[in-house]
């Protein structure tokens, strides 16, 4: 199946809450959804109450969004999460969290889930100094990832990391040598996206 090529911000309508998918701009006043909170189409202002089968289906679309992900990978992800120790809810949140693109935009190395995508499968990073383009590996705790040598001195990633960016408290960034590392696994309380997992686990559980 293809990747969604559409309009990013036709995404956050169809959710109705910021996706935060276009970087900076999700941040200004030119959020599409500052100006327009209807679902797209035609029959967008008007929004159904949803049944119970709908809110589920929905909280699942909203996080393969949020992530950028198809339906087979996040099924994939949730296979795995099923069968970890603990709670699935919180596995699948975490195995999404380390995810290459993912851990490359929390590093502040990219301004959204989209553009790390991109760069990584150009071929701008390392992992424990190996070559490292596949967006969907999953990383784990004790990685170094770092902006490949020739990459540093891109106009592109020099602006990226003048921006600066907060990084949650389970990487450490090291701006000045465009590395960082993954120091703990993600917790639950870590991940600040507005995500009710469980709706997910339900969904699939059926
Ligand atoms: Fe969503 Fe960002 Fe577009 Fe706003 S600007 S609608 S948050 S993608």
């Amino acid at each position: 199946m293809a990747r969604y090529t559409g309009p990013s911000c036709r995404l956050c309508r169809r959710e109705a809450q910021k996706l935060y998918l276009k970087g900076d701009r999700c941040y200004s006043d030119k959020c599409a959804l500052n100006k327009r909170e209807n679902a797209p189409g035609q029959h967008g202002a008007r929004r159904s109450k949803l049944s119970g089968y709908g809110v589920q289906l929905r909280e699942k679309q909203k996080v393969k969004r949020y992530y950028g992900i198809l339906e087979g990978q996040f099924r994939e992800i949730y296979n795995r999460a099923e069968k970890m120790k603990g709670i699935a809810g919180e596995n699948l949140l975490q195995l999404l969290e380390l995810r290459m693109d993912n851990v490359v935009y929390r590093l502040g190395f990219a301004n959204s889930r989209k553009e790390a995508r991109q760069l990584v499968t150009h071929g701008h990073f390392k992992v424990n100094g190996n070559k490292a383009d596949i967006p969907s590996m999953t990383l784990k705790v004790g990685d170094v990832i770092e902006v490949k040598e020739r990459s540093k001195a891109s106009d592109k990633f020099k602006a990226i990391m003048e921006k600066g960016q907060a990084t949650p408290t389970w990487l450490v960034a090291e701006p000045e040598k465009m590395s960082g590392k993954i120091v703990s696994a993600p917790a639950r309380q870590d991940i600040d996206l507005p995500i009710e997992e469980h709706l997910i686990i339900e969904l699939y559980s059926k």
